[in-house]
């Protein structure tokens, strides 16, 4: 049965201004059935007060994305679709893809585009991600745009080069409007689905390159409304270090994520 409505209403950092987003990527796990049960218990698990602190984007696999998005609506669930990630053409001869405009229909808000497994695994190139950004935007959805260094690149110094060039190939070419409206999420790779994060401290400082790149490009009038999370080994423990960084507005929750019992934990972190 679905809770009642609650009427806390979601509230911005009062620091920053800014909403926060957790998001939960759940990558290619958990068929559908396992799907509707992981976020029944997620919701049984979560407090209405939990709610009106950050906003919480469910990202599972395609095959998932219906059966969600019917539970959603019908148990009137707080959780925002999301996925993650979709073709750049909004429809055509690209077979065992999946076009925006049909994320759009299923009511997905939010889509992951860029994320370090996509580039590593499927050759997802700067131009590919940069493609995918203003094809997610054109179906009026909102990018959540994957960058980080791998071990290496932070080992030679290229931390802050490799970011400008990922951030600046993605983002770009659009409005302010549009630009202040992404999301990015800082995920050093060195970090992901290991078990260790970064140091809070390397994050802010990725965070905060990631937003005077948008500074540099916008000034302040967009930079200080892009959302920026950390990604990285998030787990209930260490979630509320990075959710109280300056300029870390919300998180992206891969392995934990599957676990309602610990993904409950962080958001309420
Ligand atoms: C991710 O896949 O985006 C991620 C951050 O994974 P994990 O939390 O498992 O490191």
């Amino acid at each position: 049965m679905a809770k009642d409505k609650v009427s806390m209403e979601l509230r911005p950092n009062p620091k920053s201004g800014r909403y926060r987003l957790i998001s939960g990527n759940w990558k290619m796990n958990l068929n559908h059935l396992e799907a509707i049960q992981t976020v029944q218990k997620l919701f049984f698990l979560l407090k209405p007060q939990d709610y009106s602190y950050s906003e919480i984007s469910i990202h599972p696999p395609f095959t998932d994305l219906r059966p969600i998005q019917l539970l959603i609506d019908s148990d009137k669930m707080r959780f925002t679709l999301g996925a993650q990630n979709c073709h750049f053409e909004p429809s055509g001869a690209f077979t065992g893809e999946i076009s925006a405009p049909m994320l759009a229909k299923l009511n997905v808000s939010y889509v992951i585009v860029g994320h370090s497994e996509r580039r590593a695994y499927f050759a997802e190139s700067d131009e590919v991600v940069r493609a995918k950004v203003e094809a997610v935007f054109r179906s009026q959805m909102t990018p959540i745009i994957c960058v980080g260094e791998s071990y290496q690149e932070r080992q030679d110094g290229l931390t802050s080069d490799r970011l400008h060039s990922q951030v600046d190939s993605a983002v770009s070419f659009l409005s302010p409007e549009l630009a202040s409206r992404c999301v990015v999420a800082y995920e050093p790779i060195w970090a992901i689905g290991k078990g260790a994060a970064a140091d809070p401290k390397d994050a802010q400082e990725g965070a905060s390159i990631i937003r005077s790149i948008f500074e540099e490009l916008w000034g302040n009038s967009v930079s200080s409304k892009v959302r920026i999370q950390y990604g990285g080994s998030v787990n209930p423990s260490n979630a509320k270090e990075f959710m109280d960084l300056p300029d870390i507005d919300g998180l992206l929750v891969g392995g934990a994520a599957l676990d309602p019992d610990a993904f409950a934990r962080i958001i309420q972190a």
